[in-house]
């Protein structure tokens, strides 16, 4: 049997599939956060152009992929599936485990399934300029390509610790022509603010969010960007999955277990919403999305209405959050730090189509030296959560003699967040669990708002 399954790029899926056409239970509305009535479509649009504000409430099941994204996708898609054989042999699992290598993309993850398709939505409809913040950098040096391939300015707020810790992912981001600034910033209100109560500030995601979409809404022609936790960006990485199904079929399996990392939902999104439309019509499937313990919004936190920013400048969206007050312990490495997820995510939770586990990061880097040193790929500190999951239940198999067939997306790579391994390796690293009194005080300043139903 093949260690690669290749799909030809003829046979690269032409639609994205739109799960709000299936979800047993509608999505509850955004809601304003003044009035507490749901927003509408035209009050995004100094935010988002409008096309992308139309695929975020579609409930179309199939969406076009139109040609110059499909054209841009072939620069690296359809992505390898491979078979896992020497984490198997390793591991002495009756299990087949494969796993979908997104991390071949040019900047070496998921993202640029969506910020390709956001930075043609964009440019079709006239925007000339993309604003958006960036953590670590993947998101950002994902849009810069993006936005670099179809002649589209762009500006990146890249939180200031990142920037002064990271440089590669911002000299990737320069390299496809984006300029990128340290957040807090004085190009915009909200930056001089932050930098007025301290010129070193440190920033957070939540403040660069915050400049990302001042600078949108009050500069020419520039609309705003996010990389994940929205329906459309899930329906944009819905690719992921619909190629994996189809490299599955091509040697006649098909998965008793699908796993990836969470942190707002896009590429465990990407992988399993084809998957739980089969869940949702009868096949039986279990479905685990993976997160750090230090940020365990799914496992620990509760389905509410929250703002998607620090700053509270978002409209509220029903979702499973830690409350937008949320930060990051310092120590914590392995990313997926964000205090909401994606609302689509959350109602399939409710629904119980899928699970939830959470892991520390000591373990997670332990599965990703694992992973390293049997399959050779060094995977993201974020992917290292979904590979513990398979490590896991891949030991459970083999307890119970079970051929269990395990299906896993490998988000992306590690090469440019080797300072996260070299901790681990060095021993710098240690485990943190968000403790429970911590999670009821973020969440009480939720209780003012409605209960999504
Ligand atoms: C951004 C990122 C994630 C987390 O984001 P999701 O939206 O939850 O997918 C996971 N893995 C990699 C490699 C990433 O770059």
């Amino acid at each position: 049997m093949d260690r690669k399954i290749f799909l030809n790029e003829k046979d690269m899926p032409k639609q994205w599939y739109n799960i709000q056409a299936d979800l047993p239970n509608p999505l509850p509305p955004p809601l304003n956060p003044a009035t507490g009535q749901p927003i509408t479509p035209d009050m995004l649009a100094p935010v988002f152009p409008m096309n992308l504000i139309e695929q975020e409430v579609s409930r179309e099941r199939w969406i076009d992929i139109p040609e110059e994204v499909l054209e841009k996708y072939l620069i690296w898609r359809p992505t390898p599936l491979y078979r896992a054989y020497s984490l198997e042999k390793y591991l002495k699992t009756p299990a087949r485990i494969y796993f979908k290598n997104e991390g071949v993309s040019p900047p070496g993850s998921h993202k640029p399934n969506t910020a390709i398709a956001q930075a043609y939505y964009n440019k079709v409809f006239g925007i000339k300029r993309m604003a958006t913040e960036t953590g670590a950098g993947q998101w950002g040096s994902a849009l810069a390509f993006a936005c670099n391939q179809f002649g589209l300015e762009c500006k990146v707020y890249m939180v200031r610790v990142s920037y002064n810790q990271k440089p590669y992912r911002r000299i990737l981001m320069e390299t496809w022509g984006a300029k990128c600034v340290p957040s807090p910033s004085p190009d915009t209100k909200a930056g001089r603010k932050f930098l007025e109560q301290n010129p070193e500030h440190p920033g957070s995601l939540g403040i660069s969010i915050s400049e990302a979409i001042e600078d949108a809404v009050t500069s020419k022609d520039t609309r705003y960007s996010l990389g994940s936790v929205l329906n459309h960006v899930l329906l944009h990485q819905t690719i992921i999955g619909l190629e994996a199904q189809k490299q599955l079929a091509m040697i006649g399996e098909y998965p008793d277990i699908v796993v990836g990392c969470a942190g707002g939902g896009s590429n465990f999104s990407g992988l399993f919403l084809p998957f739980v439309r089969d869940k949702i019509h009868g096949k039986k499937i279990k479905i685990v999305a993976c997160e750090p313990a230090s940020c365990p919004t799914l496992t620990k936190g509760h389905y509410v209405y929250d703002f998607g920013d620090t700053a509270e400048t978002t409209p509220l969206l029903p979702m499973y959050s830690l409350g937008h007050g949320f930060v990051p312990a310092p120590i914590h490495a392995g990313g997926l730090r964000y205090h909401g997820m994606a609302p689509i995510v959350s109602r399939l939770l409710m629904d119980g189509l899928i699970e939830a586990r959470a892991y520390t990061q000591l373990e997670t880097f332990a599965a990703g030296i694992t992973f390293a040193g049997t399959e050779g790929f060094i995977p993201a500190p974020e992917t290292n959560h979904a590979i513990q999951c398979v490590i896991e239940e891949a030991k459970k198999a083999k307890e119970e003699g079970k051929e269990k067939v395990i299906l896993m997306n490998w988000s992306g790579h590690g090469i440019i967040d080797l300072a996260a391994y070299d901790a681990y390796i060095s021993g710098k690293l240690e485990d943190y669990v968000l403790p429970d009194e911590e999670i009821q005080r973020l969440l009480k300043d939720l209780e003012k708002f409605p209960k999504p139903k």
